[in-house]
């Protein structure tokens, strides 16, 4: 395939899709739905489509993947703060299982598009808990002053108006605080406030039947670094929701897919720097975006290693500074023509790659055991070109 490619391992994305759901063996009745941003590769989709995962979407395109790939309709979950009526109209078409509103002005449309058509819309409120998640502020969502649901102080007025439309079919409610998260205690403080919503819900004279306790899990991206496992979430969600009586449905993405996927890359040459060499490699900020816009880190390491290391800067060939996986880092020692690997590129690595500076689009490989497969075929520049136009009053 070339370098820069993805490649993720089918074992290990079914391993930890298994964990998972073992984590929640005292949850109750649950209801996993995959977050398809975090990997929406038909194939990887397919993966989890068969450990009887759904698929939380945040766009027609994933719904229409979710779907192509192979999972029940009925199983998918429709986050997002901006659902177009185009987007409402497919997820009714489709018959998706549920829309997490993400306000009172999107409820009010899906009521009245679903009413329309003489049909009721499965649907939770998404809440805003106002709880910090502690992770990096660009991938975290739970804060008041973040854009994702509605106040929790105002939830119940809000969800009171909603389920009193025809066409709507109020059953529980919705939270996601962020992603990447080293701590259960954000966690716990917010379920701990939706546990008290429900139950005002319910004192309010609402059927409340699912309750949507979103992804958000983090991975160790370092060696050393030590999240908390799905059997840790797994039983604090256990004790915390014992007496809730709902269908808990979760929405899982990095820590499934995360570190069951790395990218290779090819050292193009060594410059010397005026801290440190730098190590300039093939792949760049345009294929794995999180080291440039999150700050993440990318464990990076030989392919065959030589035992020696080296203090570098490992970065891309485009034209900016952010263009940097790693700064000034002991690495393995490597020269120029040998392989490298990042790390934990398994989720929100593929699907941010674009094709900046005109590079090609990353292709994405799946190896099963001694076999592989090519899941995305790498799109050069002249296939993007092609379906680019001049005017023709610019000839
Ligand atoms: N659910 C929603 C609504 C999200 O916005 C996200 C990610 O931002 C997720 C689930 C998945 O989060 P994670 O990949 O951290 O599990």
């Amino acid at each position: 395939m070339g370098t820069p490619v993805y490649i993720y391992s089918r074992a290990t994305l079914e391993r930890h899709a298994r964990v998972f759901r073992e984590g929640l063996k005292d949850a109750g009745k649950i209801h996993l739905a995959f977050a398809a941003k975090a990997n929406p590769n038909l194939a990887v989709l397919r993966i989890l489509a068969n450990q009887g995962y759904g698929g939380d979407v945040v766009s027609g395109g994933e719904l229409e993947r979710c779907i192509a790939a192979g999972m029940k309709p009925g199983d998918i979950v429709f986050s997002g703060v901006g659902k177009s009526r185009a987007e409402l109209e497919l997820g009714l078409d489709r018959k998706i299982g549920q829309f997490n509103l993400e306000s009172e002005e999107e409820g009010q449309l899906l009521a009245q598009i679903a009413a329309s058509r003489g049909e009721t819309a499965p649907a939770t409120l998404r809440v805003n808990p106002d709880v910090d998640a502690g992770t990096h502020a660009k991938i975290s969502t739970g804060k008041k002053e973040n854009k994702f649901g509605v106040a929790v102080d105002v939830a119940p007025e809000i969800y009171a108006r909603l389920a009193q439309l025809d066409g709507l079919n109020m059953r529980g409610v919705a939270v996601h605080i962020g992603s990447q998260l080293q701590n259960l205690d954000p966690l716990e403080k917010c379920y701990l406030r939706i546990g008290q919503l429900v139950a005002d819900l319910r004192a309010a004279g609402h059927q409340i039947t699912h309750v949507d306790l979103g992804g958000g899990l983090g991975v160790p991206h370092r060696p050393g670094e030590n999240p908390p496992s799905p059997a840790e979430y797994g039983a604090m969600v256990a004790r915390v929701t014992k007496d809730w009586d709902v269908t808990l449905m979760f929405e899982p993405g990095r820590v499934i897919a995360g570190n069951s996927g790395i990218m290779v890359t090819e050292v193009i040459r060594i410059k010397p720097g005026v801290n440190s060499d730098f190590v300039v490699v093939d792949a760049a900020m345009n294929d794995l975006m999180r080291p440039a816009i999150y700050d993440a880190w990318h464990h990076f390491e030989a392919v065959e290693p030589s035992g020696e290391k080296m203090i570098a800067s490992i970065v891309g060939p485009i034209c900016e500074s952010s263009d940097i996986f790693a700064k000034e880092r002991e690495v393995d020692r490597v020269k120029t023509g040998d392989l490298g690997i990042f790390r934990t590129a398994g989720a929100y690595g593929a699907t941010m790659a674009n094709t900046y500076n005109s590079r090609p689009l990353v292709p994405e490989v799946l190896v099963d055991g001694d076999r592989y497969a090519v899941v995305a075929e790498r799109i050069d520049p002249a296939t993007i070109m092609a379906a680019e136009h001049v005017p023709e009053w610019l000839k």
